[in-house]
């Protein structure tokens, strides 16, 4: 289909692209390609388009990533075999030695381990900060900073960053913006239209939307997607597979009908927890109550994702937490999210349990808090789970 700027999001993730006959991407499976003779393999050689070797291009991940480009309003994209990867690549396409980055400190955990552990070796610098606060970012620059990553919403307390205050931080050093913005999926938050230069998935979450693919992608312009291209799929391989590709095609189709349905789904729960006199806090960025909801409202559309973070009240409130993610018998007490399934992390125990109490408490993350990853189930059933394990 035409890709005009004339139709919704809702019918671009619909239709998604797929060139020829075929109304689905087909899966190509196959390493390399017969060349015709000499001239043609010398012209495949020189970029004639014809096809090489996978590692080089797919046809099934040329889909995904034109398809996940125009949902994201970006020139390009480049798939991965995992967020992570995607993410390294980035920073290796983008960062050398002596070079630096800025990072918020509440950033996705592997995020700081490679840049605390590989690129650090290899004598990148990087300054972990509040990104929350543009003024923190903006005092954090040095002349050498190549590259600001941020997330938003944030892991654990649903934490947003401002990208356009960002965008400008970005442009006044000359270094590049990136957004995760897996916990928004496409459909609730388009960085690129904010001034990021480019935005990164975990492709494993909310885009194959089924619990059951690893992937990853990022979009942007062109030029920039070619050279992250270059280092990370063809030179270092963090190649996504044409099977994991169809499957991540797919859950494009659906994307704008789940998160309608999760998103709604985390509000009406956000909304009963928040009303309910045995939860002490609840944090989801579609609240009036949440801190920074008129940032969200600005730059997020169509509702505000499907997380959803609370603390139940009481004297003990390691126990309460704990006692209450025992208590669930619907909702899935599993790691990642954007599955069809509700899950529920308690960050204390699991994800954030290598923090001392007191780092937790200064990064908002309470002893009892428990995150959940609202699925596509009914909201009632959803609800009868809370209130019975809230006792
Ligand atoms: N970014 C965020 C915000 C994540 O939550 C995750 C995984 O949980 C990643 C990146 C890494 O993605 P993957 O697990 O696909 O490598």
């Amino acid at each position: 289909m035409s890709t005009d700027d004339e139709w919704s999001f809702e019918t671009l993730a619909a239709h998604g692209v797929s060139d020829g006959e075929a109304l689905q991407p087909p899966i190509h499976l196959t390493t390399a390609y017969r060349f015709d003779d000499a001239a043609d393999a010398a012209a495949r050689f020189q970029g004639s388009g014809g096809e090489i070797y996978q590692r080089w291009r797919n046809p099934s991940v040329v889909a995904f990533e034109r398809s996940l480009a125009v949902l994201e309003g970006a020139e390009a994209a480049v798939a991965f075999g995992s967020g992570m990867g995607a993410i390294a690549s980035v920073i290796g396409a983008t960062v050398g030695a002596g070079e630096h980055v800025v990072a918020p400190l509440s950033v996705y955990a592997e995020t700081a381990k490679v840049l605390r552990g590989p690129f650090a070796r290899l004598g990148v610098r990087t300054t972990f900060v509040d990104a929350t606060d543009p003024a923190a970012v903006a005092a954090a620059i040095e002349p050498d900073t190549r590259l600001i990553t941020i997330e938003t919403p944030a892991n654990p307390v649903l934490a947003l960053t401002d990208i356009a205050a960002l965008a400008e931080v970005a442009r006044a050093a000359g270094a590049t913006l990136l957004v995760d913005s897996t916990f928004a999926t496409p459909y609730h938050q388009r960085p690129l239209a904010h001034g990021a230069d480019l935005v990164v998935h975990s492709a494993t979450k909310a885009i194959s939307g089924h619990g059951d693919v690893l992937g990853g992608v990022v979009a942007g312009d062109a030029e920039r997607i070619e050279a992250i291209r270059d280092h990370g799929v063809r030179a270092m391989g963090a190649v996504l597979a044409p099977q994991a590709a169809y499957s991540l095609s797919r859950g494009l189709r659906t994307l704008a009908l789940r998160m309608e349905r999760a998103s709604a789904n985390a509000a009406e729960l956000a909304r009963r927890l928040e009303n309910d006199p045995r939860v002490s806090l609840v944090r989801y960025p579609g609240l009036a109550s949440h801190p920074q909801h008129a940032l969200a409202a600005r730059q997020m559309d169509r509702g505000f994702g499907a997380m959803v973070a609370f603390e139940v009240a009481g004297t003990e409130p390691l126990e309460a937490g704990r006692r209450l993610y025992d208590r669930l018998g619907l909702i899935v007490r599993a790691v990642s999210l954007g599955d069809t399934h509700t899950l529920v992390t308690h960050p204390a125990s699991t994800t954030h349990a290598s923090m001392s109490p007191e780092q937790r408490v200064a990064a908002g993350i309470g002893e009892g808090l428990l995150r959940l990853a609202v699925g596509i189930e009914s909201v009632e059933d959803l609800w009868r789970d809370l209130d019975r394990a809230l006792g």
